[in-house]
C-alpha cells in the first residue's frame, strides 16, 4: 500500500472508460519500488467535462496523467504545449505539468512500443512491416516503423480511406515523397498483394480483432499470409495469447503480446513525471511489473499446483518458478521448516490430522497476508479438507498434476521419505488413496493436466500454455 501523506506526488489516468485498467498497478509499483512519494488514481471523465478535466487536474496540482480512450487526440486543444512527434502523431497519452501551470503533451505510446521491440530483440531497420489496422494505436505504430528505418510500411485497414490517412501523415511527418513509398495504405482484403511482393516481413496486429471476449477471432486467418511473417507482435493483451499469435506461432514466427508496450508505455510516463528526481527503471524492476501485469490478465494472484506425491509438482513447479520468474513456496517444506522437523517426524510424532492443521494455518496465512506471485506446490492431502479447497480457490489458479497409480508407484517406490506409503502393498495404498482423493483435486482445480508420459519440461510448458502466458 502507497504511503500517503502533505507532500505525496498526484499522477493518474482519463478515459471513459477506465474500470479495468491496469495503469494503477504499474505505476504504484513503480513508486513503491523507487521509493517515490506518490499515487495514481484513474478518473473516469465524460466527454463534455474534458476540457474541465484538465483544467482541475492543474488546480489540484496533480504531476502527470496518462490519456486513454477516447481523448489521446482530443485532448490536445486544451495542453500548453506538446512534443513535436506526439503533434506529428496526433495523439498523447501522456501529460506533464509545465512550470507555467499547464500540461505539456507527450506520446509514449509510440517510445513505449519501440522499448518493447527493443527487449523482445525486434530490429526494425531495413524490415518490411505489416500493420493490420488504421486506428488510434496504428498510427504511432507506423511512425515508429517508418522513423526507425524500416523498409518499406503496409497499411491495411478495413477502411481504406483511414489508411490512405495514415500512411500521408507519417510520409508528410518523415517528409517522404511519393516515390520512396516507404509507407503504403492498402485494402484490408487486399493483402496477398503483400504476399506476392515480399518474401517475408513483421506483422504488427493494431485491430481490436481478437481482444476479450472475441478471442477465437483473427482479422486474417489465412494460413498463407502467417507463412511470410517472421515476428508478429499483437498490441491487443487480453488475452494474451491471441488467435492471430496463434496461427502465426503455428507457422513458426516469434510472437509477442501487446503487453511488455503497455508496461514500458507507463515506465517512460513514469520517468517523465519523475525527471527532476533523475528517475531510471531498470530492467529487473521492470521485469517484475511485467511479472505481476501477465498474472494480472490471466486473473491469476499465484499459481498453485496440486497432485498425489510423484506427480511432478516439484518439478514441475521449480521449473514453472523459472520459466515465469516467480519465486517458489513448497508447503511441505515451509511446514518442516517451520517446525524444525521432517514430515515423517511429525507424523510419528503428532499424527496425520495434526499435520492437516498447519497446512490449514498456511493457507489461512497466505490469504491473509496476501502472498502474491508465487508458484506454490502443494503437500499432497492439501484438497482433501473442504476447508483447504475453499482456501485454495482464493489463493490462486489450481493446476492438478493428474496420475495414473502406476505411473506414480515408479516415480515413488524408491523414495522412503513418504510416511503414507509405508506399508506392505503400496501399489494397492497408492491406488486406494488416489481413489479417495481424485475428486477433491478435481473438484478445486482450475485445470487439470494429464502427466503419463510427459517429461517434466513438456508438462510445464503445457501450464504456460494453457494459462495463456
Ligand atoms: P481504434 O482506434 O478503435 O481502431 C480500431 C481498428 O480496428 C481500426 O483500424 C478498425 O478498422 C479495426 N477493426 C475493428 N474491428 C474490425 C473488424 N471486425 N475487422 C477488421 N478491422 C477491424 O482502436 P485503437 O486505439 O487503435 O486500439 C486497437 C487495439 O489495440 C485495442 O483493442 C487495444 O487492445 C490495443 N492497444 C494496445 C495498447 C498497448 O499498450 N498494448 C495500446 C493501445 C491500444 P476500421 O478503421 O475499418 O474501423
Amino acid at each position: 500500500m502507497n504511503y500517503t501523506d502533505g507532500y505525496t506526488r498526484t499522477c493518474g489516468l482519463i478515459g471513459n472508460p477506465v474500470k479495468h485498467t491496469m495503469s494503477p498497478l504499474i505505476h504504484n509499483s513503480l513508486a513503491s519500488m523507487t521509493g517515490i512519494n506518490m499515487v495514481y488514481v484513474p478518473f473516469e471523465v465524460k466527454e463534455k467535462e474534458l476540457k474541465n478535466a484538465i483544467k482541475g487536474a492543474v488546480a489540484l496540482d496533480i504531476q502527470g496523467m496518462n490519456v486513454t480512450i477516447p481523448y489521446k487526440t482530443d485532448v490536445i486543444p486544451f495542453l500548453e504545449d506538446v512534443d513535436p512527434l506526439a503533434k506529428a502523431i496526433g495523439a498523447v497519452n501522456t501529460l506533464v505539468r509545465t512550470e507555467n501551470g499547464g500540461f505539456k503533451g507527450y506520446n509514449t505510446d509510440m517510445t513505449g512500443l519501440y522499448h518493447a521491440m527493443q527487449d523482445e530483440g525486434i530490429e526494425l531497420k531495413d524490415q518490411t512491416v505489416v500493420i493490420l489496422g488504421a486506428g488510434g494505436v496504428a498510427r504511432p505504430t507506423a511512425f515508429l516503423c517508418a522513423n526507425k528505418g524500416a523498409k518499406k510500411v503496409y497499411i491495411l485497414n478495413r477502411t481504406f480511406e483511414k489508411a490512405v490517412d495514415v500512411a500521408d501523415e507519417v510520409n508528410l511527418a518523415l517528409e517522404l515523397n511519393d516515390s520512396d513509398e516507404k509507407v503504403v495504405p492498402m485494402l484490408l482484403g487486399d493483402y496477398r498483394k503483400v504476399l506476392e511482393s515480399e518474401d517475408s516481413f513483421i506483422a504488427i496486429q493494431c485491430t481490436s480483432v481478437g481482444l476479450f471476449p472475441d478471442v477465437n477471432s483473427a482479422v486474417i486467418e489465412d494460413e498463407e499470409f502467417y507463412k511470410k511473417v517472421s515476428s508478429a507482435m499483437d498490441l491487443v493483451y487480453r488475452p494474451l495469447q491471441t488467435k492471430f499469435l496463434k496461427l502465426a506461432k503455428e507457422a513458426g514466427a516469434r510472437t509477442f503480446s501487446g503487453l511488455k508496450m503497455l508496461l514500458y508505455q507507463g515506465i517512460d510516463a513514469y520517468e517523465l513525471w519523475n525527471e527532476d528526481k533523475g528517475i531510471k527503471i531498470t530492467k529487473d524492476q521492470a521485469d517484475e511489473i511485467y511479472r505481476s501485469m501477465m498474472l494480472e490478465v490471466v486473473g491469476a494472484s499465484n499459481i498453485v499446483l496440486e497432485g498425489f506425491m510423484g506427480s511432478g509438482k516439484s518439478t514441475v513447479s521449480e521449473l514453472l518458478s523459472e520459466e515465469l520468474m516467480l519465486e517458489l513456496i513448497d508447503t511441505d517444506e515451509v511446514i518442516e521448516d517451520t517446525e524444525g522437523r521432517t514430515i515423517n517426524e511429525i507424523f510419528e510424532t503428532e499424527g496425520e490430522a495434526s499435520f492437516r492443521e498447519m497446512e490449514t494455518d498456511l493457507l489461512e496465512a497466505i490469504d491473509s497476508d496476501h502472498w502474491r506471485e508465487f508458484v506454490i506446490s502443494l503437500g499432497g492431502g492439501m484438497p482433501v479438507k473442504e476447508e483447504n479447497r475453499e482456501l485454495l480457490r482464493k489463493i490462486g489458479k489450481v493446476v492438478y498434476l493428474r496420475a495414473k497409480p502406476e505411473t506414480i508407484f515408479e516415480r515413488v517406490k524408491d523414495d522412503d521419505k513418504r510416511p503414507l506409503l509405508k506399508t506392505e502393498d503400496p501399489l494397492a495404498k497408492i491406488k486406494d488413496l488416489l481413489e479417495e482423493r481424485a475428486a477433491f483435486y478435481e473438484d478445486v482445480a482450475d485445470m487439470i493436466i494429464d502427466t503419463d508420459g510427459k517429461t517434466p519440461l513438456e508438462i510445464t510448458k503445457e501450464i504456460i500454455d494453457k494459462l495463456g502466458l
